[in-house]
């Protein structure tokens, strides 16, 4: 019988953010106290894990096919096994790595094994990516890897894998966690209902890559994967979907399901869940510890900009309340300098966060991701501050770096103003404050402040830095 054909899936790290914190310029000159106060940090940190696993290698690697045989590695824990024979290595690429994975590809070529490129910066930038592999795959590979797998057993592999529509998420396509090592990952329980969204926000993806329609699995394929899951990991679940609250019934059926299996489990949705009041409350009884919620602006100018319509500042404070007061801790994450900001902006955060008693704020800086559609706007406006033809340079980092020129700030005004309302929103006394304040996952809460406090430390002594290189 012929040996096994060898896939390896590979996912690379990014320069900062909840998966490992480090400055995009090494290591900063700091005072001694400071010095053992990061050092205590980070332990905390590393004995407490905040990385997830690869939610899309998880699904390819359960696609099964005879004769071959499909691991991950997971390059934020573990160097790439070069001493292993390989017969197709599959790198999934986000633009913010797309320089590390286009230089792991070509050496991996070099040593002729090869490569095959799929992800979000695949499908939205294929031309740049071909010199860098031996076969693309675009779009959603669900149907498509079982199919490249196939050639690849048969040695008919194509150059080109991409389906004219997306996947049809009613058909059962279970998900199993073989390929994970369980200990590196704050839960190995990731699930995902379905895709796509309704809205349009101009700054995110999601709606170009996944399509304006939502998806959805059965609920009965859902309820088997978390009873499936809960076997192997009694840790908390995470349910992936930009918006679990999306398809009000969907979410009310799954979640009546869920209720008697007794998980914990966090999710991301909108803040129209605090009128959503049925809802509301089967969450809370299904085990629902925390949401994360995009309020994004309470700038009105600046939702209108950004066609961020669906959430009403009016409606904001009252949903947050209701969110909160049914017993689940919230995540509410900001980003300033949309382009209705101004200097006021942040003591309006301020005061929002202070109203709302939000346990984890994040706040975040505009990202134009390539591909985008505010991208292109501020492409068109000459606000990039990167070459918007290399559009590998805008990396991904934690509200580490300016990539564009605000509308109605001066760039220095403006990092002067983010870095100080980093420094209000998080430091050791809120972050205290926030855990005991929760309705639950307190400890959970406090560790997020905490962190918070160190990345956005590093925040303001990387966006400093890039002032006074002056882009
Ligand atoms: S930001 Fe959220 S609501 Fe807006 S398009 Fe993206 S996923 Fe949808």
């Amino acid at each position: 019988m012929p040996s096994p054909k060898k896939v390896l899936l590979v996912f690379l790290p990014s320069e900062s953010g909840v998966d490992g914190a480090r400055s995009l310029y090494g290591e900063r000159e700091i005072t001694p106290f400071f010095k053992w106060f990061n050092r205590s940090l980070k332990t905390i940190i590393k004995q407490s894990p905040f990385a997830i696993p690869p939610l899309s290698l998880m699904i390819l690697s359960s696609i099964e096919v005879a004769g071959v045989e499909q691991s991950i590695c997971d390059m934020r824990f573990e160097e790439f096994p070069f001493n292993e024979r390989w017969d197709l290595v599959g790198i999934s690429v986000q633009t913010g790595m797309a320089r590390k994975a286009f230089a792991l590809a070509d050496k991996l070529r070099s040593a002729k094994i090869p490569v095959v490129l799929g992800g979000a910066h695949v499908t939205l930038f294929a031309d740049s990516c071909k010199p860098h592999a031996d076969i693309l795959v675009l779009g959603e590979a669900d149907d498509l890897w079982k199919e490249l797998l196939t050639d690849l057993t048969t040695q008919t592999l194509k150059p080109l894998y991409q389906s004219s529509g997306f996947p049809d998420l009613g058909l059962s396509r279970p998900v199993n966690k073989r390929s994970l090592i369980k200990s590196r990952y704050f839960t190995t329980n990731l699930i995902q209902t379905g895709r796509g969204c309704q809205y349009s926000c101009d700054f995110c993806n999601v709606h170009l890559l996944n399509g304006h329609n939502l998806r959805r699995r059965a609920v009965a394929d859902v309820v088997s994967e978390v009873e499936q899951f809960q076997q192997h990991d009694r840790r908390i679940f995470f349910f992936v979907d930009d918006s679990i609250n999306a398809d009000p019934l969907y979410a009310l059926e799954l979640f009546r399901q869920l209720t008697p299996l007794k998980i914990r489990w966090f999710g991301q949705a909108t803040t129209t869940l605090g009128q959503q009041h049925e809802l509301l409350e089967t969450f809370a009884r299904s085990g629902c510890q925390a949401l994360l919620v995009g309020i994004e602006s309470i700038e009105a100018r600046s939702r209108s900009a950004h066609k961020k319509n669906q959430n009403k500042a009016g409606e904001l404070v009252r949903a947050i309340k209701n969110i909160r007061e049914a017993g689940i801790s919230l995540y509410g994450s900001f980003i300033y300098g949309l382009d209705g900001d101004t200097l006021d902006t942040p003591s309006a955060i301020l005061d929002f966060i202070s109203e709302t008693k939000l346990d984890v704020p994040g706040i975040n800086i505009l990202r134009p991701i390539p591909g985008t559609q505010v991208f292109e706007r501020l492409r068109e406006e000459g606000r990039l501050l990167f070459d918007p033809l290399d559009v590998t340079a805008y990396r991904y980092s934690f509200g580490q770096e300016m990539l564009y020129k605000p509308k109605n700030i001066p760039l220095d005004a403006f990092i002067e103003s983010y870095s100080t309302l980093t420094r209000q929103v998080f430091n050791i006394k809120n972050a205290v404050t926030r855990g005991i304040a929760a309705p639950r996952a307190k400890s959970a809460v406090m560790l997020f402040n905490l962190f918070y406090a160190h990345l956005y430390s590093l925040s303001r002594h990387d966006l400093q830095h890039q002032l006074e290189k002056k882009p």
